[in-house]
């Protein structure tokens, strides 16, 4: 177990069990040398404690990287509450895994992730108040979507030489939470849309109000235009879809967009820019943190704002030196993290 943890570069786990509940949960974190560790809660089924163990291990460092990257003051960590087989009571559930959350003393902030709901997170809030995502703290799909907006003002600025978003073209794949916000913000800005999404109404909602044009949900990727922005699935970018692109950009919301991590290199391959999901896709967190933390609106949203910039100096260096952004976003988020880590042991 030590070696697993050695290898993820993780600095401690939890592991929590409630016999009278069920609740069995355990929390890994990454980080805290930047702030306390920061991240969500599954709430799946798992084969075996095992599988439970390397997902919740897989996924805790990737957020000390959103984290950093955003610029919080936040490291990365995250659970797995780990769903019964049999039935239960699922406040109960929540409510000892709250009290869980609580004997880590603040190291650890859960939030919604697969799974797990804004109502239980009120629930746990009962117990605890390292726990952000309640329905106090509101929706945080626009606020990514604004992150998105400004990613994306980004790229088409240094990848483009276009200082507006009027007359670009743009596929957007999914219009839900995000997606809907994000079509609704470039179409104010003067984009042309041409949209997919499984649920007629959301196809509907963007002809009549931003003027878009629908296609079948495959057709998507062969779309002829600047940027394609993926706002529903993961996985998206892979070896069947990516010879068909016909766009000089992909940024969106998504999550976990390259199936593979060599799909970043075939997209650079093709000369198409890209830009890291889980940079451009940070604003719920940043919103979900600042929030947390008590900060107001208008600071949580410069510092959505504020990612833009940070997506633009990476593409700018990307481009310089010929070298794939997600390993120059890598390199800068782990250059905050031991940055932070020598600054504590110097003052130590
Ligand atoms: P959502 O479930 O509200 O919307 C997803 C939309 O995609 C739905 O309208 C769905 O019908 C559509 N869709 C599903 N399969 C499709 C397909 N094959 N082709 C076209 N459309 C399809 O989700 P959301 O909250 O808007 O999030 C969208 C993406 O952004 C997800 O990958 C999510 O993980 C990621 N994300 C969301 C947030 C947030 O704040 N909500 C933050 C970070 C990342």
């Amino acid at each position: 177990m030590f070696r697993q943890l050695e290898d993820a570069g993780l600095t401690d786990i939890h592991i929590g069990l409630d016999a009278a509940t069920g609740m069995r949960a355990i929390v890994a974190i990454h980080s805290t040398a930047r702030g306390p560790a920061i991240g969500g809660c599954r709430f799946l089924q798992y084969a075996n404690e095992q599988e439970a163990m390397t997902d919740v291990i897989r996924l805790a460092r990737g957020m000390s990287y959103k984290a950093a990257l955003a610029d919080l003051p936040h490291g990365g960590g995250k659970a797995v509450l780990l769903r019964p087989d049999r039935p239960f009571d699922r406040k109960a559930l929540m409510q000892a895994f709250g009290r869980f959350v609580d004997t880590l003393g603040g190291r650890y902030i859960t939030a919604v992730d697969s799974g797990s709901e804004v109502s239980d997170m009120d629930i746990i809030a009962q117990e605890t108040r390292w726990v952000s995502c309640t329905s106090r703290s509101g929706d945080p799909s626009p606020y990514t979507a604004i992150g998105v907006l400004s990613g994306i003002q980004a790229f088409v600025k240094v990848g483009l030489g276009r200082q507006s978003l009027s007359g670009l073209r743009v596929a957007l794949q999914g219009l839900g939470h995000v997606g809907m916000d994000l079509a609704q913000k470039l179409h104010a800005a003067g984009a042309q849309l041409v949209v997919s999404d499984l649920e007629q109404p959301h196809l509907d909602t963007a002809v009549r109000d931003f003027n878009a044009e629908v296609v079948e949900p495959d057709a998507i990727y062969a779309v002829d235009c600047d940027l394609f922005c993926p706002c529903g699935l993961g996985a998206i970018l892979n070896e069947n879809t990516i010879p068909r692109l016909r766009c000089k950009i992909v940024a969106g919301s998504a999550n976990n967009q390259l199936a593979r991590e060599e799909d970043g290199e075939r997209l650079r391959e093709r000369g198409i820019l890209y830009a890291p999901d889980y940079i451009i896709n940070s604003g719920g967190l940043i919103q979900v943190a600042m929030q947390h933390a008590g900060a107001p609106d208008g600071a949580i949203i410069d510092k959505i704002v504020g990612m833009g910039a940070t997506l633009e100096r990476l593409l700018e260096d990307a481009l310089r030196l010929n070298l794939p952004i997600e390993k120059l976003a890598d390199r800068l988020a782990e250059q905050r993290l031991h940055a932070r880590h020598a600054s504590q042991h110097h003052a130590a």
